[in-house]
């Protein structure tokens, strides 16, 4: 029997265990394989645009920890040149992210888990039922069905949180929207992270940003709306607009989460706790999520460690600067996503910078 079952070991799962691995018997899952089994490198990258924020470069040097090089990738960005398309008006804002390869950064959160937790990676959760004290779990390696026991379970399983869906099939979930990200190899690389404003291709937002070579183009498309039709407008429209994608390489998909009522999140109840986008902690302006993944995950682990009986109301109490986030971003978003209130600022030009796109003579 463990003390906490995690499932999900992605930023938000891997960061909680290596915080209680030490200190209570703990098994961490995740369905995706590694490139070896027993090792700790996953095959495949989450579907995200791998910018590490601010706030989430805050919340690993708050976690005592650094970056390793071989994570980042080329280049930095210091400028986000903002496109509305509807009205056609463009600015550049100073900002500060690092550019990672998400499944590296992935594998080296998993690798700094403890010996001491059970990982088992390739492992899928597939259902759960509560008995008196404890929690079953089906779990499904390699074809073969298992079943492991467990006192806490943390759903740290993402966006299509099964954890969420079982255990709290009634309580209302974020807005959902398709994200789609292809990659190109273009004939000239801008050193911008761009975001695109267009009501006709979303509600939300759609972005490019350089990764070594490539260039990532992604939208975050309204869930089952047109999303292939509404993806390839969005391409013809930046063709249109001057942008040269060059040959395409690859296409990604995966489910994105937007709150944007407090009761969209659901830190969990009755011994099952979830962090992470499992929750629905994630951005509703930006959709920046890692920040919220450690986060949450520091918020869980303080209260597991320190009070199991009741460990999710202190869970709650700890998150209560989230809560108080998400709900700010939410006052900030019509300022950004109103085509009306968003073609003010950008023809104010207010907290913009000039960009040189030439050598001045
Ligand atoms: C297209 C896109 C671009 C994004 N870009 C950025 C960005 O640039 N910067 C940023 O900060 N945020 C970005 N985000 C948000 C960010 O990716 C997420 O908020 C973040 O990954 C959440 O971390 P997590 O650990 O909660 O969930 P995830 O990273 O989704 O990890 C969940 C883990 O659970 C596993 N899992 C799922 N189901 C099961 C199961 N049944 N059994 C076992 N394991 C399971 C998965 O394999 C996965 O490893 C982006 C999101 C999308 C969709």
């Amino acid at each position: 029997m463990y003390d906490v079952a995690i499932v999900g070991a992605g930023p938000a799962g891997a960061t909680l265990a290596r915080l209680i691995g030490s200190k209570l018997k703990v098994l961490l899952v995740d369905q995706r394989r590694p490139i070896e089994p027993n090792q700790k490198t996953y095959q495949k990258p989450k579907c995200c645009g791998g910018l590490l924020a601010p706030d989430a470069q805050k919340m690993i040097a708050m976690l005592g920890l650094g970056l390793p090089g071989d994570l980042i990738v080329g280049p930095q960005l210091f400028t986000v040149r903002t496109i509305d398309l509807q009205n056609f008006i463009e600015r550049y804002y100073q900002r500060f992210y690092i550019n990672i390869d998400r499944r590296k950064f992935d594998s080296w959160l998993v690798s700094l888990v403890p010996d001491a937790v059970d990982l088992r990676l390739g492992c899928s959760f597939k259902s759960l039922a509560r008995e008196e004290g404890y929690f079953q779990m089906r779990l499904v390696r390699d074809g073969k069905a298992h079943i492991e026991r467990a006192r806490f379970l943390v759903g740290a399983d993402g966006a299509f949180s099964m954890v969420r869906r079982t255990a709290f099939p009634a309580q209302p979930v974020p807005v959902k929207y398709t994200a789609v990200q292809e990659w190109f190899y273009p004939e000239k690389m801008q050193p911008y992270f761009t975001t695109i404003f267009d009501p006709e291709i979303s509600d939300f937002y759609s972005w490019t940003i350089p990764k070594e070579d490539m260039l990532l183009l992604g939208a975050a498309i309204p869930h089952r709306h047109d999303v292939n039709k509404r993806f390839n407008l969005l391409k013809n429209k930046l063709k249109n607009y001057g942008f040269s994608l060059g040959p395409a390489a690859k296409r990604e998909g995966t489910l994105l989460l937007r709150p944007m009522h407090m009761n969209q999140i659901c830190t969990g109840a009755n011994g099952v706790a979830l962090i992470g986008e499992a929750a629905g902690w994630i951005s509703p302006s930006s959709a920046e999520g890692l920040s919220y993944a450690f986060k949450s995950a520091l918020a869980c682990a303080q209260s597991l460690v320190k009070e199991p009986p009741d460990f999710l109301e202190t869970y709650r109490r700890n998150a209560a600067g989230m809560f108080f986030n998400i709900r700010l971003k939410n006052l900030k978003s019509p300022f950004m996503y109103h085509p009306g209130l968003r073609k003010i600022i950008m023809k104010s030009g207010i907290m913009s910078m000039d960009v040189k796109h030439s050598p001045l003579n």
